[in-house]
């Protein structure tokens, strides 16, 4: 039995990475119609060192942070985009530039070494999903192994949201629009299907190597991993293309609105970003075995181990081999869960508004 745990558990860290990608060109999109952020628009830059005192304690240091809230010591919080404290910037620039930031190695934790590694863009996994405990109405979206509840993505977004509305607290806007964009970052990846599923469908089980239950876990995350990867490559790909007027803007288009749900907390807003998008998981799963083909079903295929680049992205929308009813399907799901990715970004910019981004 534990080796069969401890097999799933390589198994979920091989599998979940990056959530969209790009969470920047999801950001620019859905910041644009918060009409609201737009009067956050001269927020002073202060350094972190700055920051920490005000928040914590006197001589609390950049080392007891990352130790409290459990981040990769050797990770640096640095003005990371050129801006020069004292400057300007506005709160949607902030967000823009940093929901990415949880991505760039603060996740990467010492414990991972017990669980599948430490290096490699796989190995934050933990933080960045979460996979609701196994249910009978959907036996392969909700598919893991153990089948309680795992993943700390909805954790996370709590924590850097209460760190947000602490730094706005102590007067420290630049930080409150970082930590919020951190808390952004779990809650969009949660969006993705393959961060609320680990199967999403039967079609990804690697059914030649039943016969050896080693093989079998095996080449089912590498599958799982290749579908994964080439999804979120596809999207941003897609994305950029309908930025640069290539393709029609079926992806940012539903980025955009102004909806958005009341909710009252940042757990809470994920959770519901995790469940609608584990409800469409299994659709995700089938459109995305139909959109890319068979292809990466085969064992030479290592997509996230490849080159980028690799594995061309434009054939798809052109491919002879697709009817325009597969294509239709594979980008009107896409579009469902982008949708829904926007709606509880907007949701949890507008809690901290209601709860503690108040101008004097
Ligand atoms: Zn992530
Ligand atoms: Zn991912």
């Amino acid at each position: 039995m534990k080796t069969i745990s401890s097999l799933f558990l390589l198994l979920i860290l091989e599998t979940a990475a990056w959530g969209w990608g790009r969470h920047d060109l999801l950001t620019t999109s859905v910041v644009e119609d918060v009409a609201w952020l737009k009067e956050w628009d001269t927020i002073q830059v202060t350094s972190f060192q700055k920051f920490l005192p005000k928040a914590f304690a006197k001589d609390y240091k950049e080392p007891d942070f990352l130790r409290q809230y459990q981040l990769n010591p050797t990770t640096k919080i640095i003005l990371k985009h050129n801006e020069k404290e004292g400057e300007k910037v506005s709160a949607s620039w902030i967000l823009i530039h940093y929901t990415d930031e949880p991505d760039w190695g603060l996740d990467i934790s010492p414990d991972q070494k017990f669980m599948g590694g430490t290096k490699g863009p796989t190995s934050q996994a933990f933080r960045h999903l979460y996979w609701k405990k196994w249910s009978v109405k959907g036996p392969w979206r909700t598919f893991h192994f153990p089948p309680r509840e795992m993943g700390q993505a909805l954790k996370r977004a709590q924590i850097f949201y209460d760190l947000a509305q602490t730094a706005f607290e102590v007067k420290e806007p630049y930080w409150a629009f970082r930590f919020l964009a951190w808390s952004l970052h779990y809650i969009q990846d949660l969006g993705q299907p393959f961060h609320s599923s680990q199967l999403l469908t039967p079609k990804f089980i690697a059914w030649d190597s039943v016969f050896s239950f080693e093989a079998l876990i095996k080449r089912t995350t590498q599958i799982i991993s290749n579908y994964h990867f080439i999804y979120e490559d596809y999207v941003v790909f897609r994305i950029e293309e309908e930025t640069k007027d290539k393709l029609k803007k079926y992806f940012i288009s539903a980025l955009k609105g102004d909806t958005f749900i009341n909710s009252s907390s940042a757990f809470l807003i994920a959770r519901h970003s995790a469940d609608d998008s584990n409800r469409l998981s299994y659709a995700i799963g089938e459109a995305c075995y139909t959109f890319f083909g068979d292809q990466f079903l085969n064992p030479s295929i290592d997509v996230p181990n490849s080159p980028k680049g690799k594995f061309p992205l434009a054939p798809y929308e052109d491919s002879s081999r697709l009817s325009q009813k597969e294509k239709t399907l594979f980008l009107k799901n896409t579009a469902k869960s982008l949708q829904k990715t926007a709606l509880y970004t907007r949701s949890l910019l507008e809690l901290s508004k209601e709860e503690f981004l108040q101008k004097k």
